[in-house]
């Protein structure tokens, strides 16, 4: 099924929904553990889930796998990534057959991110060099048959300073496309104008805010700089008074992501992406926070 219709008929029905994210582990017995904790976390309700595309292209075979997996076996609706990067026609014509063989009705098409240790994007020769012309390419070979998304924003994409070109590519895209995920962020207010600009430029698709709750004060750490994310300056204190007590910087970034979902529910919303890290155990208190789901659905059967 298309997340669209899943999404419409949520909407329909009055009803939160969230979907989960998911990146390829690199060995069998990581895959193995991912397939498990899936089949865990689909209790908890997810409408979709995603799978990565490695950075640079690096894990096609490993992807695939895996949006196999969840969509075939697991039953789990799967929206697979696609990106640009070293990706020559044959290759994206490949990943998409593959996916059209197994069921699988929903790409999020994205230009992607360089190879690890490479500064610039390149286009890969007669491949892609933006999102917009991979959307395109998908429409003009498959015509309805997959179900795509794009991503949104909200503080802007790092590699373009000049904002409103930006943000006029970023609409040109969300024209072509059935539905947005957003880049993470840490400052609802931040997500909430950016969205009333989509709204106003004309955007009616579902746009999905990417919530990334905070595991490590490390891994947080290497995110925001990598990514320059704006973070206020109380959820900067409150994670430097506990940066030490790694249960404590878990716990408080869960409290963080439930007063962000709170603040997105007052402001409108009900469709919330969870970038899940392969964790469960913060998604899993999050929802319970949130009321989404009932502490014992939260806390059945986890191994976190
Ligand atoms: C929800 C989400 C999921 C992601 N999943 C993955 C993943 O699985 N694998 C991965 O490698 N990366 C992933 N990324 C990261 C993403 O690939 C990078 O952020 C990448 O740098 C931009 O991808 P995009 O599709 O947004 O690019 P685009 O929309 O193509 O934009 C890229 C840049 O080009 C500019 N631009 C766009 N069109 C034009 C034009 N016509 N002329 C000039 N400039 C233009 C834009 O302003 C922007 O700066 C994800 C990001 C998000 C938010």
């Amino acid at each position: 099924m298309k997340v669209t219709e899943k999404i419409e008929r949520a909407n329909a029905n009055g009803r939160y929904f969230w979907s989960f994210e998911y990146f390829p582990p690199k060995t069998e017995s990581g895959a193995v553990n991912l397939f498990e904790r899936m089949e865990r976390m689909k209790s908890l309700g997810p409408e979709f889930i995603d799978v990565t595309w490695g950075a640079g292209g690096s894990s096609s075979e490993e992807t695939i796998k895996c949006v196999t997996t969840s969509q075939v076996a697991i039953g789990l609706e799967t929206s697979m990534h696609l990106t640009c990067t070293n990706m020559p026609l044959e290759k994206l014509d490949w990943a998409l057959e593959r996916c059209k063989e197994i069921g699988i009705r929903n790409i999020l098409a994205l230009r992607g991110d360089a190879p690890r240790g490479v500064e610039t994007w390149t286009a890969s020769e007669g491949g892609f060099s933006n999102a917009i012309d991979l959307v395109k390419y998908i429409r003009e070979k498959h015509g309805d048959w997959f179900c795509i998304g794009v991503a949104g924003y909200p503080e802007g994409h790092i590699e373009n300073n000049d904002k409103e070109a930006e943000f006029a590519h970023f609409i040109q895209k969300a024209k072509l496309a059935d539905y947005v995920v957003t880049q993470l962020f840490y400052e609802p207010d931040l997500f909430l104008s950016w969205y009333n600009r989509v709204r106003a430029a004309g955007i009616e698709i579902p746009i999905l805010p990417g919530i990334m709750p905070i595991q490590t004060y490390a891994g947080f750490q290497r995110l925001i700089g990598r990514e320059k994310t704006f973070v206020p300056a109380e959820v900067l204190a409150a994670l430097e008074a506990v940066k030490d007590d790694d249960f404590a910087v878990r716990e408080y970034g869960v409290k963080l992501a439930v007063e962000m979902c709170e603040k997105l529910k007052a402001g409108g919303h009900k469709g919330f992406h969870f970038y899940t890290m392969n964790l469960e155990k913060s998604v899993r208190q999050i929802l319970q926070g949130v009321g989404f789901v009932s502490a014992a659905v939260a806390t059945a059967n986890t191994e976190e």
